[in-house]
Protein backbone atom coordinates (compact mmCIF):
# COMPACT_ATOMS: atom_id res chain seq x y z
CA UNK A 1 0.00 0.00 0.00
CA UNK A 2 1.52 3.34 -1.13
CA UNK A 3 0.71 6.82 -0.63
CA UNK A 4 1.28 9.79 -2.41
CA UNK A 5 0.17 13.31 -1.03
CA UNK A 6 0.48 16.73 -2.16
CA UNK A 7 0.12 19.57 0.42
CA UNK A 8 -0.10 23.30 -0.91
CA UNK A 9 2.09 23.21 -3.47
CA UNK A 10 3.37 25.91 -5.29
CA UNK A 11 5.51 25.79 -8.20
CA UNK A 12 7.10 28.85 -10.18
CA UNK A 13 8.37 27.79 -14.10
CA UNK A 14 11.48 29.38 -15.12
CA UNK A 15 10.61 31.47 -18.16
CA UNK A 16 12.06 30.83 -21.50
CA UNK A 17 13.56 34.33 -21.29
CA UNK A 18 16.51 34.22 -19.28
CA UNK A 19 15.53 37.89 -17.70
CA UNK A 20 12.47 37.40 -17.27
CA UNK A 21 10.77 36.49 -13.81
CA UNK A 22 9.51 33.19 -13.43
CA UNK A 23 5.89 32.87 -13.71
CA UNK A 24 3.78 31.32 -10.50
CA UNK A 25 1.76 28.51 -11.99
CA UNK A 26 0.52 26.52 -9.20
CA UNK A 27 -1.37 27.80 -6.77
CA UNK A 28 -1.84 25.39 -3.62
CA UNK A 29 -2.34 21.82 -4.75
CA UNK A 30 -3.87 19.45 -2.10
CA UNK A 31 -4.66 15.72 -3.19
CA UNK A 32 -3.89 12.39 -2.11
CA UNK A 33 -3.58 8.98 -4.27
CA UNK A 34 -3.19 5.64 -3.01
CA UNK A 35 -2.56 2.53 -4.50
CA UNK A 36 -5.41 1.20 -6.16
CA UNK A 37 -7.26 4.12 -6.87
CA UNK A 38 -7.35 6.20 -10.06
CA UNK A 39 -7.94 10.11 -10.00
CA UNK A 40 -8.55 11.65 -13.03
CA UNK A 41 -7.66 15.31 -12.62
CA UNK A 42 -9.66 17.23 -15.40
CA UNK A 43 -9.18 21.00 -16.47
CA UNK A 44 -8.77 23.09 -19.85
CA UNK A 45 -5.73 23.96 -21.26
CA UNK A 46 -2.92 26.16 -19.54
CA UNK A 47 -4.80 25.17 -16.08
CA UNK A 48 -1.19 23.98 -14.85
CA UNK A 49 -1.27 19.85 -15.27
CA UNK A 50 1.38 19.21 -17.06
CA UNK A 51 3.55 21.67 -14.32
CA UNK A 52 1.67 19.20 -11.56
CA UNK A 53 3.24 15.99 -13.61
CA UNK A 54 6.38 17.77 -13.87
CA UNK A 55 7.19 18.72 -10.37
CA UNK A 56 5.96 15.51 -9.37
CA UNK A 57 8.64 14.32 -11.72
CA UNK A 58 11.43 16.79 -10.77
CA UNK A 59 11.61 18.45 -13.94
CA UNK A 60 14.35 21.37 -13.11
CA UNK A 61 12.40 24.13 -14.85
CA UNK A 62 9.89 23.85 -12.15
CA UNK A 63 10.57 25.07 -8.98
CA UNK A 64 8.74 23.87 -5.82
CA UNK A 65 8.12 27.38 -3.67
CA UNK A 66 5.97 26.03 -0.98
CA UNK A 67 4.42 23.00 -0.15
CA UNK A 68 5.24 19.53 0.01
CA UNK A 69 5.14 15.52 -1.60
CA UNK A 70 5.83 12.64 0.43
CA UNK A 71 5.34 8.84 -0.83
CA UNK A 72 4.92 7.14 1.78
CA UNK A 73 5.76 9.64 4.38
CA UNK A 74 9.38 10.32 1.91
CA UNK A 75 10.40 13.52 1.13
CA UNK A 76 10.22 13.57 -2.91
CA UNK A 77 11.39 16.53 -3.38
CA UNK A 78 14.45 15.79 -1.76
CA UNK A 79 15.08 13.22 -4.00
CA UNK A 80 16.55 13.55 -7.64
CA UNK A 81 14.89 12.28 -10.55
CA UNK A 82 16.24 8.93 -10.69
CA UNK A 83 15.81 8.31 -6.96
CA UNK A 84 11.76 9.01 -7.20
CA UNK A 85 11.74 7.04 -10.08
CA UNK A 86 13.04 3.97 -7.51
CA UNK A 87 11.33 5.44 -4.90
CA UNK A 88 7.88 4.09 -7.43
CA UNK A 89 7.18 7.19 -9.24
CA UNK A 90 5.78 6.97 -13.08
CA UNK A 91 5.21 9.95 -15.51
CA UNK A 92 4.26 9.27 -18.75
CA UNK A 93 4.77 12.75 -20.44
CA UNK A 94 2.00 14.61 -22.51
CA UNK A 95 5.04 15.37 -25.20
CA UNK A 96 7.50 12.18 -25.08
CA UNK A 97 10.92 13.05 -25.62
CA UNK A 98 13.01 10.96 -28.68
CA UNK A 99 16.21 9.19 -28.08
CA UNK A 100 18.04 9.30 -31.28
CA UNK A 101 20.57 6.07 -31.24
CA UNK A 102 18.83 4.66 -28.13
CA UNK A 103 16.76 1.73 -29.03
CA UNK A 104 13.23 0.91 -27.37
CA UNK A 105 14.84 -2.73 -25.94
CA UNK A 106 18.22 -1.05 -24.32
CA UNK A 107 16.14 1.53 -23.12
CA UNK A 108 13.73 -0.20 -21.43
CA UNK A 109 15.86 -2.85 -19.81
CA UNK A 110 18.40 -0.30 -18.54
CA UNK A 111 15.22 1.74 -16.97
CA UNK A 112 13.91 -1.75 -15.52
CA UNK A 113 17.44 -2.52 -14.44
CA UNK A 114 17.84 0.92 -12.50
CA UNK A 115 14.04 0.66 -10.99
CA UNK A 116 14.06 -3.10 -9.79
CA UNK A 117 17.58 -2.66 -8.25
CA UNK A 118 18.82 -5.40 -10.76
CA UNK A 119 19.20 -6.66 -13.94
CA UNK A 120 16.31 -8.51 -14.89
CA UNK A 121 17.29 -11.79 -16.06
CA UNK A 122 17.70 -11.97 -19.87
CA UNK A 123 15.47 -14.93 -20.29
CA UNK A 124 12.50 -13.67 -18.42
CA UNK A 125 13.16 -10.34 -19.83
CA UNK A 126 12.73 -11.37 -23.07
CA UNK A 127 9.77 -13.29 -22.44
CA UNK A 128 7.86 -10.12 -20.39
CA UNK A 129 9.03 -8.24 -23.20
CA UNK A 130 7.08 -10.29 -25.98
CA UNK A 131 3.88 -10.60 -23.61
CA UNK A 132 3.54 -6.82 -23.27
CA UNK A 133 4.33 -5.77 -26.61
CA UNK A 134 1.74 -8.47 -28.17
CA UNK A 135 -1.03 -7.40 -25.09
CA UNK A 136 -0.49 -3.98 -26.52
CA UNK A 137 -0.67 -4.88 -30.47
CA UNK A 138 2.56 -3.44 -30.71
CA UNK A 139 5.00 -5.18 -33.49
CA UNK A 140 8.07 -6.85 -32.02
CA UNK A 141 9.87 -4.67 -34.57
CA UNK A 142 8.90 -1.26 -32.79
CA UNK A 143 11.61 -2.84 -29.71
CA UNK A 144 14.58 -2.67 -32.37
CA UNK A 145 13.83 1.25 -33.23
CA UNK A 146 15.39 4.32 -31.36
CA UNK A 147 13.46 5.24 -28.40
CA UNK A 148 10.08 7.60 -30.05
CA UNK A 149 12.32 8.43 -32.90
CA UNK A 150 9.71 8.72 -36.06
CA UNK A 151 6.99 7.42 -33.55
CA UNK A 152 3.26 8.55 -34.31
CA UNK A 153 1.25 9.82 -31.47
CA UNK A 154 -0.20 6.71 -30.86
CA UNK A 155 3.33 4.65 -30.99
CA UNK A 156 4.48 6.71 -28.50
CA UNK A 157 1.96 6.59 -25.74
CA UNK A 158 1.29 2.90 -26.32
CA UNK A 159 5.48 2.90 -25.39
CA UNK A 160 4.48 4.72 -22.71
CA UNK A 161 2.25 2.16 -21.50
CA UNK A 162 4.57 -0.54 -22.26
CA UNK A 163 6.95 1.23 -19.91
CA UNK A 164 4.13 1.62 -17.30
CA UNK A 165 3.80 -2.35 -17.82
CA UNK A 166 7.14 -3.23 -17.42
CA UNK A 167 8.31 -0.80 -14.59
CA UNK A 168 5.56 -1.68 -12.56
CA UNK A 169 5.56 1.53 -10.85
CA UNK A 170 3.23 2.36 -6.90
CA UNK A 171 1.68 5.25 -8.59
CA UNK A 172 1.72 6.42 -12.12
CA UNK A 173 1.01 9.90 -13.63
CA UNK A 174 -0.55 9.86 -16.92
CA UNK A 175 -0.45 13.14 -18.89
CA UNK A 176 -2.94 13.60 -21.44
CA UNK A 177 -2.23 9.54 -22.48
CA UNK A 178 -5.46 10.36 -24.25
CA UNK A 179 -4.29 12.94 -26.80
CA UNK A 180 -4.50 12.23 -30.30
CA UNK A 181 -5.20 8.32 -30.33
CA UNK A 182 -8.18 6.79 -32.53
CA UNK A 183 -10.47 4.69 -30.86
CA UNK A 184 -8.19 1.79 -31.48
CA UNK A 185 -5.46 3.19 -30.00
CA UNK A 186 -7.37 4.60 -26.84
CA UNK A 187 -8.63 1.35 -26.49
CA UNK A 188 -5.51 -0.80 -26.19
CA UNK A 189 -3.44 2.23 -24.30
CA UNK A 190 -6.88 1.91 -21.61
CA UNK A 191 -6.61 -1.91 -21.24
CA UNK A 192 -2.70 -1.51 -20.30
CA UNK A 193 -3.58 1.38 -17.78
CA UNK A 194 -6.68 -1.63 -16.19
CA UNK A 195 -3.92 -4.52 -16.31
CA UNK A 196 -1.74 -2.20 -14.81
CA UNK A 197 -3.92 -1.33 -12.06
CA UNK A 198 -5.38 -4.75 -11.84
CA UNK A 199 -2.30 -6.46 -11.38
CA UNK A 200 0.03 -4.26 -9.46
CA UNK A 201 -2.76 -2.95 -7.50
CA UNK A 202 -1.00 0.57 -8.43
CA UNK A 203 -2.54 4.32 -7.81
CA UNK A 204 -3.24 6.14 -11.13
CA UNK A 205 -3.18 9.70 -11.62
CA UNK A 206 -5.09 10.23 -14.70
CA UNK A 207 -4.91 13.92 -16.51
CA UNK A 208 -6.93 14.79 -19.27
CA UNK A 209 -8.94 17.80 -20.91
CA UNK A 210 -11.37 14.91 -22.57
CA UNK A 211 -13.57 12.85 -20.35
CA UNK A 212 -13.76 10.48 -23.30
CA UNK A 213 -11.00 8.25 -21.64
CA UNK A 214 -12.52 7.74 -18.77
CA UNK A 215 -15.55 5.52 -20.79
CA UNK A 216 -12.41 3.01 -20.64
CA UNK A 217 -10.34 3.62 -17.69
CA UNK A 218 -13.00 4.41 -14.50
CA UNK A 219 -12.05 6.95 -12.35
CA UNK A 220 -12.76 6.50 -8.44
CA UNK A 221 -12.00 10.40 -7.81
CA UNK A 222 -12.38 13.45 -10.14
CA UNK A 223 -10.82 16.48 -9.55
CA UNK A 224 -11.61 19.22 -11.17
CA UNK A 225 -8.39 21.80 -11.92
CA UNK A 226 -8.60 25.40 -12.96
CA UNK A 227 -5.98 28.28 -12.72
CA UNK A 228 -3.33 25.83 -11.04
CA UNK A 229 -5.60 24.44 -8.36
CA UNK A 230 -8.37 21.78 -7.48
CA UNK A 231 -11.55 23.71 -7.32
CA UNK A 232 -13.67 20.52 -7.04
CA UNK A 233 -13.56 17.11 -6.37
CA UNK A 234 -15.70 14.44 -6.04
CA UNK A 235 -16.64 10.98 -7.84
CA UNK A 236 -17.52 9.68 -11.53
CA UNK A 237 -20.45 11.74 -11.61
CA UNK A 238 -17.87 14.93 -11.81
CA UNK A 239 -17.15 13.96 -15.40
CA UNK A 240 -20.66 13.60 -16.67
CA UNK A 241 -21.42 16.72 -15.36
CA UNK A 242 -18.13 18.70 -17.20
CA UNK A 243 -18.76 16.52 -20.56
CA UNK A 244 -22.48 18.56 -20.27
CA UNK A 245 -21.99 21.61 -19.21
CA UNK A 246 -17.63 21.66 -19.78
CA UNK A 247 -15.83 24.00 -17.48
CA UNK A 248 -17.39 27.53 -17.76
CA UNK A 249 -18.82 27.05 -14.25
CA UNK A 250 -15.69 26.84 -12.78
CA UNK A 251 -13.59 29.07 -14.94
CA UNK A 252 -15.81 32.11 -15.01
CA UNK A 253 -15.50 32.20 -10.85
CA UNK A 254 -13.70 35.58 -9.69
CA UNK A 255 -9.85 35.12 -9.45
CA UNK A 256 -8.44 33.90 -6.48
CA UNK A 257 -4.97 35.47 -5.05
P1 LIG B 1 -1.91 22.35 -19.01
O1 LIG B 1 -1.12 21.10 -19.00
O2 LIG B 1 -3.05 22.36 -18.04
O3 LIG B 1 -2.37 22.70 -20.39
P2 LIG B 1 0.60 23.62 -18.39
O4 LIG B 1 1.04 23.13 -17.06
O5 LIG B 1 1.24 23.03 -19.59
O6 LIG B 1 -0.99 23.54 -18.49
O7 LIG B 1 0.83 25.19 -18.45
C1 LIG B 1 0.32 26.07 -17.46
C2 LIG B 1 0.79 27.48 -17.74
O8 LIG B 1 2.19 27.55 -17.53
C3 LIG B 1 0.56 27.94 -19.16
O9 LIG B 1 0.21 29.30 -19.14
C4 LIG B 1 1.91 27.72 -19.81
O10 LIG B 1 2.09 28.61 -20.87
C5 LIG B 1 2.86 27.99 -18.67
N1 LIG B 1 4.09 27.20 -18.79
C6 LIG B 1 4.20 25.87 -18.55
N2 LIG B 1 5.47 25.44 -18.78
C7 LIG B 1 6.16 26.53 -19.16
C8 LIG B 1 7.52 26.77 -19.54
N3 LIG B 1 8.43 25.76 -19.53
N4 LIG B 1 7.88 28.03 -19.87
C9 LIG B 1 6.97 29.04 -19.85
N5 LIG B 1 5.69 28.88 -19.51
C10 LIG B 1 5.28 27.66 -19.16
MG1 LIG C 1 -1.99 21.83 -22.42
MG1 LIG D 1 -0.68 19.66 -20.32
Amino acid sequence: MATLEIRDLHVDVASSDSDAESIHILKGVDLTISSGETHAIMGPNGSGKSTLSYAIAGHPKYEVTQGSITLDGEDVLAMTVDERARAGLFLAMQYPVEVPGVSMSNFLRTAATAVRGEAPKLRHWVKEVKESLSELEIDPSFIERSVNEGFSGGEKKRHEILQLGMLKPKIAILDETDSGLDVDALRVVSAGVNSYRERENGGVLLITHYTRILRYIKPDFVHVFVAGKVVESGGPELADALEENGYEKFTSAPAQA
